[in-house]
């Protein structure tokens, strides 16, 4: 069975250290969530399993099925069987999503890619023809994310970084995004890490572990349960952050101009 082993990923990004010794494992057909408030680092973990550039790795590993994939190029790690839905997903001129995927696939059935793709755009809602146009580019919020989930389901990797999904889908998007990951991991067995701040997107898509990532690592770790109560009581207990000041406390109780001035003398 596929493994994905982060240990003691350490790694920094203009000589800040974001991430401070990260611990996590995913095995095949899991969902792990990592949740945590917003610049704690979550995209930068994402980054950093991913190979993106910009980011010194100080210390750790990152390994699919026992192979490092820290040190190999972004396309390497590809394939190998990684894969990255961005946060914020790029925009490609002048490459059609066809075109991507067909080299990506890397097999002389053009057509078979092609017939894939149409039946992924029908499962997720997306218009055909998203396909013929260049990757991401004047494509809504929503449109991108949705293209992130056809090339999930037409690549077929191994494992899913997954970065806030649900920002920029509407309710019935996300359902049909989030469900169709939800059933590459039960049919697949894709192994996903989904990251994210807000825990709506697990209606649709069943973390088996829910992780706290606070301070540049995991700081707890729990059931569907601890994603309820990060939702109920924010990420305080972690972060240490007071909860701001309710700005009304101790201010004068407030009278309705237009209220009737006698009323208290009645009471
Ligand atoms: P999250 O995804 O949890 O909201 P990020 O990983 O995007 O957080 O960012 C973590 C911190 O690293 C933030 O304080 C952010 O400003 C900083 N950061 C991220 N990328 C860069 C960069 N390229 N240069 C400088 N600081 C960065
Ligand atoms: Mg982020």
């Amino acid at each position: 069975m596929s493994t994905l082993v982060i240990e003691g990923l350490r790694a920094s990004v203009a000589g800040r250290e974001i991430l401070a010794g990260v611990d996590l494992e995913v095995a095949a057909g899991e969902v792990h969530a990592v949740m945590g408030p917003n610049g704690s680092g979550k995209s930068t973990l994402a980054h950093v399993i991913a190979g993106r550039g910009g980011y010194d790795v100080l210390d750790g590993s990152v390994r699919l099925d026992g192979t490092e994939l820290l040190g190999m190029p972004a396309w390497r790690r590809a394939e190998a069987g990684l894969f990255l839905a961005m946060q914020y997903p790029t925009e490609v001129p002048g490459v059609s999503l066809l075109d991507m995927l067909t080299e990506s696939v890397c097999t002389p059935e053009g057509a078979a890619v092609a017939e894939q793709m149409r039946s992924e755009a029908g499962r997720i809602g997306l218009d055909e023809q998203f396909l013929q146009r260049p990757v991401n580019v004047d494509l809504s919020g929503g449109e991108r994310k949705r293209n992130e989930a056809l090339q999930l389901g037409v690549l077929k990797p191994a494992f899913a970084v997954i970065d806030e999904l649900d920002s920029g889908l509407d309710v019935d998007a996300l359902r049909l995004v989030a469900g169709r990951i939800e059933e590459a991991t039960e049919h697949d067995g894709l192994g996903v890490l989904a990251i994210t701040h807000y825990s709506r997107v697990f209606a649709h898509l069943r973390p088996d572990s829910v992780h706290v990532f606070a301070g540049g690592r995991i700081q707890e770790s729990g059931g569907s349960e601890l994603a309820d109560e990060l939702e109920a009581e924010g990420y305080e207990r972690w972060t240490g952050t007071a909860p701001q000041p309710d700005p009304d406390a101790g201010a004068t109780p407030f009278t309705d101009p237009f209220g009737d001035p006698f009323a208290d003398l009645l009471t």
